[in-house]
């Protein structure tokens, strides 16, 4: 791909987006997470390990933020002194980072994955639990108001991750995807520091023998490769599947229907909170939840006449463009 084809192409989607769509793509392939069914079970996330052949790297390689899960469950908790509506999304994690966990158990309210947290790693010979005063008595988190958010590519239509790549090694498919070549990708890591979200995962070993060591080589799924030494990788909403699903409708000369397949996360999830499907079919399930939240593409703030709806979409003030709508926890009071 020429560094013409790349401005050109980036400005083409960049004004579609502010336009309000990509209309003369047959597809757009879109996601509603609806953080109150969100039961924090993390059942997608082992799917999307099993399907997407990422490796479980160990707990050393997690606390040096080595882990390779395109979906991660943030959790989050209340402020014990506060409504149980006003959840807070932030929390002191630098004290952790620093090695420094907080004195008081109840001050412990990560809002980072579990596995980003080097507390979890035995340090100055201490373990986990000696660090944090832990008693084996009384949990270490607040046994109240957690809160859980699933978080995978938000698939940008104005990706800032793809302008910054030198070789052109993650890319805008017609169908909306933001997608990663593997075999183009030379590990430079602008687009992981240039993605707001801080969903992408580089490979900073070889994983294949520790992670997949005879004969559990046989339950990698055959259809895509496994990433090797110095390669970015991230979510991808399984591109394979989709491929598969429009290889066939179109070999049976009709649309994709809705629902006829889905990422391994949706078909996963036991309680519905993911749905995922075609925002160009106005007839599809997440067309209808994204229209009916009222939330709108190609928007930095949304003008919604109903406030009480619960869409909304992460950072969308950066001018992403996020494919991913998440609907609000609502907490009994
Ligand atoms: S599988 Fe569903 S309920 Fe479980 S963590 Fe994922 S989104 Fe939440």
């Amino acid at each position: 791909m020429s560094l013409d084809n790349i401005l050109t192409n980036w400005s083409r989607y960049r004004k579609g987006a502010e336009e309000g769509g990509f209309h003369e793509y047959e597809h757009q392939w879109g996601m509603v997470v609806d953080l109150n069914k969100c039961i924090g079970c993390n059942a997608c996330s082992v799917a999307c390990y099993a399907e997407n052949n990422l490796p479980v790297v160990g707990e050393k390689r997690c606390g040096k933020n080595q882990a390779m899960n395109w979906l991660r469950i943030e959790r989050y908790w209340d402020e014990p002194d506060l409504a149980p509506y006003e959840a807070i999304p932030t929390a002191n994690v630098d004290a952790w980072i620093e090695g420094n966990p907080p004195a008081k158990k109840t001050e412990l309210k990560p809002s980072m994955p579990s596995s980003y947290l080097p507390g979890l790693l035995e340090q100055d010979g201490q373990s986990f639990e000696q660090r944090v005063g832990f008693d084996g008595t009384k949990s270490e988190f607040q046994d109240f108001g957690a809160s859980f958010l699933p978080m995978m590519c938000q698939q940008c239509h104005a990706a800032t991750c793809e302008p910054v790549c030198p070789v052109a090694a993650t890319y805008h498919t017609p169908d909306g995807l933001n997608a990663q070549v593997y075999n183009r990708c030379i590990g430079s890591r602008y687009c992981s520091n240039n993605c707001p979200y801080r969903l992408r995962y580089f490979n900073f070993w070889s994983y294949y023998e520790d992670a997949w060591p005879e004969p559990l080589h046989m339950q990698l799924n055959p259809d895509l490769s496994v990433r090797d030494k110095g390669v970015m990788e991230k979510c991808t909403f399984c591109i394979q599947r989709i491929r598969v699903a429009k290889d066939k409708a179109k070999m049976e000369d009709r649309k994709v229907i809705d629902g006829e397949f889905s990422t391994a996360c949706v078909q996963t999830c036991p309680t519905g909170a993911l749905v995922f499907g075609d925002m160009q079919n106005p007839e599809s399930q997440v067309s209808k939840l994204w229209s009916y939240h009222q939330v709108e593409r190609g928007k930095t703030k949304q003008n919604k006449e109903n406030k009480e709806l619960r869409g909304y979409r992460i950072l969308e003030g950066l001018n992403t463009d996020p494919s991913v709508l998440y609907l609000e926890r609502v907490r009994e009071v």
